[in-house]
């Protein structure tokens, strides 16, 4: 299964791409994840990534279509796999194309622009595991930790200004993708709002018709 998770930054996709990667036993690529690995070992991908993350910006299509080939050439993607934050442009989306991957499906996760700013300022991330928590929504066991016993920290493009830069950005540049997929095979929608759980149901449910 080659799947595809579009939405607006916060709107779940992270989440719902984890746990329908545990369902398939597939990994889920994300480039989100990639570039904050890059940028914390100071890489000179990292080096070139920070200037555009730091502000809400996309990293330049050349970069992450140089990225996201190298990762799914490894052996782990064999199986299939789960694009979570890519491709977030026409001109990504074209790259998948040119590198001839067929994509089983395509699910896009709803949320509006006030919902997702309310949702971003609750979430905390682990720099040691990478888990994402939400203070409200999905707090750790310990209601200060990650479970795995980091520290949480506010992702520094989770700051309000910066959010509202990325939702800026993703209606401009990702946005038009729903459109370029929705006649690309199976597309699905689900909302984005609701229970985590649900959603996830939606979504299976949604992949078995
Ligand atoms: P995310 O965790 O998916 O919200 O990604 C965090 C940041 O990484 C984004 O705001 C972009 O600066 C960068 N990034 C991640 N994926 C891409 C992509 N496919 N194209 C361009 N920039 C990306």
């Amino acid at each position: 299964m080659k799947i595809i998770f579009l939405g607006a930054p916060g709107a779940g996709k992270g989440t719902q791409a984890e746990r329908l990667s545990q369902d398939l036993s597939i990994p889920t690529i994300s480039t989100g994840a990639i570039i904050r690995q890059a940028i914390q070992g100071q890489t000179p991908l990292g080096q070139q990534a920070a200037a555009y993350t730091k502000t809400g910006a996309l990293v330049p299509d050349e970069v992450m279509i140089g990225i996201i080939q190298e990762r799914l050439a490894q052996p782990d993607c064999a199986g299939g796999y789960i694009l979570d934050g890519f491709p977030r442009t026409i001109e990504q989306a074209e790259a998948l194309e040119r590198l001839g991957i067929k994509l089983d499906a395509v699910i896009e996760i709803q949320a509006d622009d006030e919902f997702i700013v309310a949702r971003l300022a609750g979430r905390r991330v682990c720099p040691v595991c990478g888990a994402t928590y939400h203070m409200t929504n999905r707090p750790p066991k310990d209601g200060v930790h990650c479970d795995c016993g980091g520290e949480l920290i506010i992702r520094a493009d989770d700051a309000p200004e910066t959010v509202r830069n990325r939702l800026a950005v993703y209606h401009q540049q990702t946005e038009p993708l729903i459109d370029y997929y929705r006649h690309h095979g199976r597309f699905i929608s689900v909302d984005g709002t609701q229970q985590v759980e649900t959603a996830h149901r939606q979504i299976l449910a949604a992949l078995r018709k």
